[in-house]
């Protein structure tokens, strides 16, 4: 049983000496346990902070010297509880996931859920129905409330969030204008998805491209990754702007905080509400959400892109691609066939 553990706590950006590959022997489940085999395993950029020793935005800090975990669906090879049997595909929990960064995991039965691989593919539950999926929903139609007509900005506009971010406002109208790292990604956010324009930061000044493509203002804001892209936005908030803060990914590998321009001017002149949410702030409605996006994704409203990375052992290096920008849309690792 091959597993990762988590070895150095990252001061910047984490390399190869925070990782370490591992072998063990697979483990027996005890009663009301279930054996499972890894599947698909989900890289997300909220790791780095609970990689930190200090408060994150998600849960406690990984512990050092354990096996990394997070998202992950599993096939059940042996199950000591009634609820499931060899075969079943089950998920850990919806926000964090909670399996380990491992070939097979010993898992309590009742921490786990099954999902129905007749609906959508196993790895659609670890992105569009899955933790980022949600994350869109709840942040841009709770917090951002897009209207028709009304002018949408999402940045990290082609990862897992800010993908069904930009399908959603479209859904609902709105012009829809994404921040994103590379000439591919800006190609298929705008023919692919429909945005209506996208900017290439690493290439284009952020400024001029966003007046440019916001003649009208800005009314939301679905950030992502703050630092100075996010700076260049507020410049063009309109009157009763929101602003969901959702991600600040641009900032997780600083070594010294960095002060930027003052935002609080434009959110007092447009009356504008800048609010930063958790996607677990939402769980009593993650039912209402996976209903409606699972309904989107069947009527071809919301189309989905992954990026598959294949073997255990590349974990490391699918999670470091996080920050390198190497992902259109959701960062999975393939551990197994189903
Ligand atoms: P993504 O799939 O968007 O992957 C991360 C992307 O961020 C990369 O592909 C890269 O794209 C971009 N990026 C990396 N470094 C920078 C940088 N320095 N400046 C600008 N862009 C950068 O990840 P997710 O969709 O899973 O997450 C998106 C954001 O949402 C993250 O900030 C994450 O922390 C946050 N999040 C928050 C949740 C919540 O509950 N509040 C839940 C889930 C996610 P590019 O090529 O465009 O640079």
């Amino acid at each position: 049983n091959r597993q990762i553990y988590f070895m150095e706590r990252p001061h910047g950006t984490p390399d190869e000496n925070t990782f370490e590959l591992r072998s063990s022997d697979i483990p027996e489940p005890g009663p009301g346990e279930v054996l499972l085999r890894t599947v698909y395993l989900s890289v997300d950029p909220y790791m780095r902070g609970r990689m930190s020793d200090q408060k994150s935005y998600v849960a406690a800090p990984f512990e050092l010297n354990e096996v990394l975990s997070g998202g992950a669906v599993g096939q059940v090879e042996i199950s000591n509880d009634d609820r499931f049997q060899a075969g079943d595909l089950v998920l850990g929990d919806l926000v964090l996931g909670n399996l380990g960064w491992q070939d097979y995991s010993v898992v309590k039965a009742d921490q786990l859920n099954k999902i129905d691989a007749n609906l959508a593919s196993p790895s659609a539950y670890l992105g569009v129905l899955g933790m980022p999926g949600l994350t869109a929903y709840f942040g841009l139609l709770d917090i951002g409330q897009p209207q028709a007509g009304e002018t949408v900005v999402v940045s990290g506009a082609a990862g897992a969030v800010g993908t069904i971010v930009g399908q959603i406002a479209k859904i609902k109208g709105a012009r829809v204008v994404g921040i994103a790292g590379s000439g591919e990604k800006v190609r298929y956010l705008k023919e692919e998805l429909g945005f209506d324009a996208v900017i290439n930061y690493k290439t284009e000044n952020v400024q001029k491209a966003l007046e440019k493509a916001c003649p009208n203002g800005v009314d939301v804001y679905f950030d992502n990754v703050g630092g100075e892209i996010s700076d260049a936005v507020a410049t063009l908030f309109n009157k009763f702007a929101r602003i969901p803060i959702c991600g600040q990914i641009s900032l997780y590998n600083l070594k010294n905080p960095e002060h930027g321009p003052r935002v609080q001017t434009s959110l007092l002149i447009n009356s504008a509400l800048m609010k930063g949410f958790i996607v677990a702030d939402y769980q009593s409605r993650f039912p209402e959400g996976v209903k409606q996006l699972g309904e989107w994704v069947a009527q071809g409203k919301i189309v989905f892109q992954e990026n598959i990375v294949e073997g255990l052992e590349n974990t490391p290096q699918a999670f470091l691609g996080l920050f390198k920008g190497e992902n259109l849309g959701k960062q999975l690792v393939k551990v197994s066939d189903v």
